[in-house]
């Protein structure tokens, strides 16, 4: 159980953030939803959550592509055992025509946000004797696919940020890893099939067969629960010494 935990997991209103945490309270762990806006039905959303697990279950408002944001949400959390660096945006175009607010906007919030957000946790896990980072990068931090530059390239960069943080806290009761999904079927996902349709001249069963899941053995979108499963995993003591590593959820994509 993680209760006596508390997760930190940035970018966890929708999608695959939300899945994990939904699955680490369920789990027992105290936890901290996060994105950038501050509405009411973000702070409606952690008190559903507190209901439905029986556990502390707070929203902190941080904008993830600010780094001064990033350190403040570890801040404010108050505490930090589990961090799930998670936020993220996407945009699709090609290297020529990608706009650069774009490349810098998902380098900050898809990579630079994990440095400052590890940066201030790791002394709070050091304290507490204890600590997890995990990161999700995704099977494009492994691997390519075009019009996906900035993407790609922080999905690589956070998996190298990931094996550092790994070998930083080697001795210490802290791991490090990155989580490779595959395709999720999240609002993210979602906001790129118009696209790609445009893209591809394709109806929009054939961007899901053909395009998003031709590369997907399995054929199957992975799903945020057993995004969240495999994030409870690494937090438990049979992950101990897995660490500075990568595991794919991605329904075969990196064997081929
Ligand atoms: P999503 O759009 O449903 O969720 C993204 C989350 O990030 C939302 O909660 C959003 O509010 C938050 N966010 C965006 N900009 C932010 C900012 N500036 N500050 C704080 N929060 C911000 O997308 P998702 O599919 O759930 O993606 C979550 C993560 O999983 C991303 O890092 C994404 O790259 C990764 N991922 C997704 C897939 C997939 O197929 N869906 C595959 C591999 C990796």
């Amino acid at each position: 159980s993680l209760s006596g935990k508390t997760a930190v997991v940035t970018g966890s209103n929708s999608g695959i953030g939300l899945g994990v945490a939904r699955e680490l309270a369920r789990a027992g762990a105290d936890v901290v939803l996060n994105s950038f806006s501050d509405r009411e039905e973000d702070h409606a959303l952690a008190a559903e959550l507190a209901k439905e697990f029986g556990t502390l279950v707070r929203y902190i408002q941080a904008d993830m592509s600010d780094g001064e944001q990033c350190r403040a949400l570890i801040e404010k959390a108050g505490t930090c055992d589990i961090l799930v660096n998670n936020a993220g945006i996407q945009h699709v175009s090609p290297i020529d025509q990608f706009p650069s607010g774009k490349w810098d906007a998902i380098i900050a919030i898809n990579m630079s946000s994990a440095f400052h957000t590890t940066a201030a946790a790791l002394p709070v896990m050091r304290a507490a004797g204890w600590g997890r980072v995990v990161n999700i990068a995704s099977a494009h931090g492994l691997t390519a696919s075009p019009y996906k530059s900035a993407y790609v390239a922080a999905k690589h960069g956070v998996v190298g940020l990931t094996k550092v943080t790994a070998l930083e806290t080697a001795q210490e009761p802290i791991t490090a890893n990155a989580i490779c999904p595959g395709y999720v079927l999240t609002p993210l996902v979602e906001a790129q099939i118009p696209d790609t349709m445009k893209e591809y001249d394709m109806s929009r069963e054939d961007v899901i067969k053909n395009v998003m899941l031709q590369r997907q053995p399995s054929k199957e979108f992975a799903t945020v629960e057993q995004l969240g499963g495999t994030v409870q995993f690494l937090c438990s003591d049979a992950a101990a010494q897995i660490t500075g590593t990568t595991i794919s959820v991605d329904g075969g994509w990196t064997a081929l």
